[in-house]
């Protein structure tokens, strides 16, 4: 094989009854070869779907020889097909074996012998030949993209902030530290402060990276590295970002269903996640709900996870929490002016699983300094970030979408894991 070789293969998807008689060469991998004695059928796949190729004569020795998954290079002429799932088939000439395949494989990518998630984990790489995974990460590519391209409209600038970052973004808990030359670094949790600072220069930034929490946490929901939509405005409220989330989550989904229906038909494709609207509930109401279906919390205490199961029975597709208590948010977020124990807050769940945290934020360094006090911390560690305070900082809001949670959701999956390629736990550090 040479350069010129790969440039002249056909893709298995193009081909149909127009190309009958061509002489066409196609590169893939054995996926199935049903060997009938004077004849043999071949299943290959390349990145747009399958083939099928007949084989017969001295070629069906050579077949025999070469293990399911390896990759191969064959030549043969279109001719019509009596399989019901394709249009036409490759009468095989010819046949170049690139790269051979182990035998067994850890794993069966075409998902007839099932694998523990762990398992699959282990051979992730080889788990992406199973269609179903492929369209998750191929899905996972596009809402990115869709989701930029919403972000873009909205006049957002896409900025990349540091990940190493010299002292505790929000507070000292959770972060993993390591040696930094001769100095104590940390892997940024969020890229909160950075976010909120560079609204005074470019008015509404996002960023879409990786982040990195030191939660010992054994759920379903939570990885030690996982990604983020952060975005941040100059001049917008709370109430106007969930205006601009629930648009981006609505409007995402619908271009999914409508451009990428091939992928997202792997998923159970009843749709059911497309909503027109998405209601905003507080707080407070929660906490009525909840009373009503026995699970008594009092104001200030945190939603636990089996009232968030609870409330996700009530509420079972999007929906905002609005107002929680302010003792319950960070230091930056900032509190109703008549009801100052309500915060301008909010989180997106679907159902019980959180989704998106966002608010107004404190944008006057003096109060914001006494909330920094007032949750335990040194305003002194925050002395960079204070001063921009102090340089013309504009009225701000902004919001973190976790983007994995939100993979989880468009793919129907249980698990964070399933829609993470090399996912990061207590547990896993490789591959
Ligand atoms: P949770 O209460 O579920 O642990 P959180 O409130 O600590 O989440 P935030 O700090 O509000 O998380 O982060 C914003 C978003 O980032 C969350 O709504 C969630 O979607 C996502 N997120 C946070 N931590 C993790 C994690 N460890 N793994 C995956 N996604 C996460
Ligand atoms: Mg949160």
């Amino acid at each position: 094989m040479n350069d010129n070789d790969t440039m002249k293969r056909t893709f298995a998807s193009s081909i149909d009854k127009t190309n009958i008689g061509q002489n066409l060469t196609f590169i893939g991998w054995i996926e199935d070869f049903r060997d009938m004695g004077k004849i043999g059928f071949i299943s290959v796949r390349d990145m747009t779907g399958n083939f099928q190729g007949v084989v017969t004569g001295e070629l069906l020795s050579n077949f025999r020889e070469i293990p399911r998954q390896s990759v191969i290079m064959v030549n043969g002429i279109i001719q019509e097909t009596r399989a019901e799932s394709f249009q036409v088939e490759v009468k095989v000439e010819k046949v170049e074996l690139l790269s051979k395949a182990a035998n067994p494989l850890p794993i069966d990518p075409t998902g007839r012998v099932i694998s523990s998630l762990d398992k699959r984990l282990d051979s992730r790489a080889l788990d992406l030949r199973n269609l179903r995974i492929s369209n998750i990460f191929k899905t996972r590519s596009n809402a990115l993209y869709l989701i930029r391209k919403y972000l873009f409209s909205k006049m957002f600038v896409e900025v990349n902030t540091p990940k190493i970052i010299g002292s505790a973004t929000e507070g000292g808990a959770d972060l993993f530290g390591f040696e930094y030359f001769a100095k104590k670094a940390f892997l940024a949790q969020s890229p909160q402060l950075y976010k909120e600072q560079l609204t005074l220069g470019l008015e509404r930034v996002f960023e879409i990276s990786s982040y990195f929490r030191a939660e010992p946490s054994h759920t379903v929901r939570h990885l030690s590295e996982f990604v983020s939509v952060d975005l941040e405005a100059a001049f917008l409220e709370y109430g106007d970002v969930m205006d601009i989330i629930e648009d981006l989550v609505i409007s995402t989904i619908k271009d999914l269903y409508a451009n990428y229906n091939n992928q997202m038909k792997h998923f159970d494709d009843s749709q059911d996640i497309l909503v027109d609207k998405i209601p905003r509930i507080t707080y407070e109401k929660c906490l009525e709900d909840l009373k009503s279906l026995g699970e008594k919390i009092e104001f200030g205490e945190d939603l636990s996870d089996p009232a968030l199961r609870k409330l996700g029975e009530t509420y079972p597709k999007f929906y905002f929490i609005v107002d929680w208590p302010t003792k319950l948010k960070p230091f930056y977020i900032l509190e109703h002016e008549k009801k100052s124990e309500l915060s301008k807050s909010f989180d997106l769940q679907y159902g019980y699983l959180e989704i998106v945290s966002g608010g107004t934020r404190e944008h006057d360094s003096a109060r914001l300094k006494n909330k920094l006090q007032e949750k335990g911390l040194n305003p002194n560690s925050f002395s960079n970030h204070l001063q921009t305070f102090e340089w013309g900082m504009p009225p701000h809001s902004g919001c973190g979408l976790g983007f994995d949670r939100f993979m989880m959701i468009l793919t129907k999956s249980t698990n964070i894991r399933e829609v993470v390629l090399y996912p990061r736990d207590t547990e896993r550090l490789s591959p």
